[in-house]
């Protein structure tokens, strides 16, 4: 699997960074991991690095994007907040990833059994976790239809409801990736990821 350069990301169009992410992910997913030397992608990486992805996933420590999507040094730009919320230390760092260092998918990837969103859906209180809570909340009272405690599967609903909202934050809050989008220089998607299955499925 070769090293991302500046010639491979210049010529990749969002729909083939899609691509590369739905490829990456099925061989996961089957076990068939690609072929790389990490030691000669951090020497072939020290100069420079041309990621084509910038993935939003929550810190659970059964998501690490690189790992979903099989990608090496040097691949994708990696955010990581729990419960994949978006603040503006987020949106910065995205329109970092996508403006000023090349990306081609910005992606927000949920995930089943998020125990950030389930926190969410059980009002948790509990020191700066409360604050981070209260961005999914939206996504809750989305799904909420009345004071009965949410069921196991309407919580899986407000974590793909949750990503929605990310995704329309990030359109609303910043032009510049908005725009991108519009131009067609970026695709912007939402995600899920099955702790079950290790499958990625795109919104
Ligand atoms: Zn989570």
């Amino acid at each position: 699997m070769r090293t991302q350069t500046k010639e491979i990301q210049d010529n990749l169009t969002p729909k083939c960074a899609h691509d590369i992410l739905v490829q990456g992910n099925k061989r996961f997913a089957e076990n068939l991991k690609a072929q790389r030397n990490l030691k000669d992608q951090v020497f072939e990486t020290s100069k420079g690095q041309f990621p084509f992805a910038v993935i939003l996933s929550c810190i659970d420590s059964r998501v690490p994007a690189e790992l979903v999507f099989d990608q090496g040094i040097g691949d994708i730009f990696s955010v990581r907040v729990a419960g994949n919320v978006v603040n503006k230390d987020v949106l910065g760092s995205m329109e970092y990833a996508c403006k000023v260092a090349g990306s081609k998918i910005l992606v927000v990837m949920g995930h089943t059994k998020c125990g950030a969103v389930t926190a969410a859906c059980k009002n948790v209180k509990l020191g700066n976790v409360t604050t981070l809570l209260e961005k999914i909340k939206p996504a809750v009272d989305a799904i909420r239809k009345n004071d009965d405690e949410l069921t196991a599967e309407q919580i899986e609903e407000v974590s793909f409801e949750n990503v929605n909202v990310s995704i329309d934050r990030i359109r609303k809050e910043s032009p510049i990736l908005a725009e991108m989008e519009e131009n067609g220089e970026i695709e912007i998607v939402g995600a899920s990821y099955d702790v079950n299955t290790g499958l990625v499925e795109f919104h």
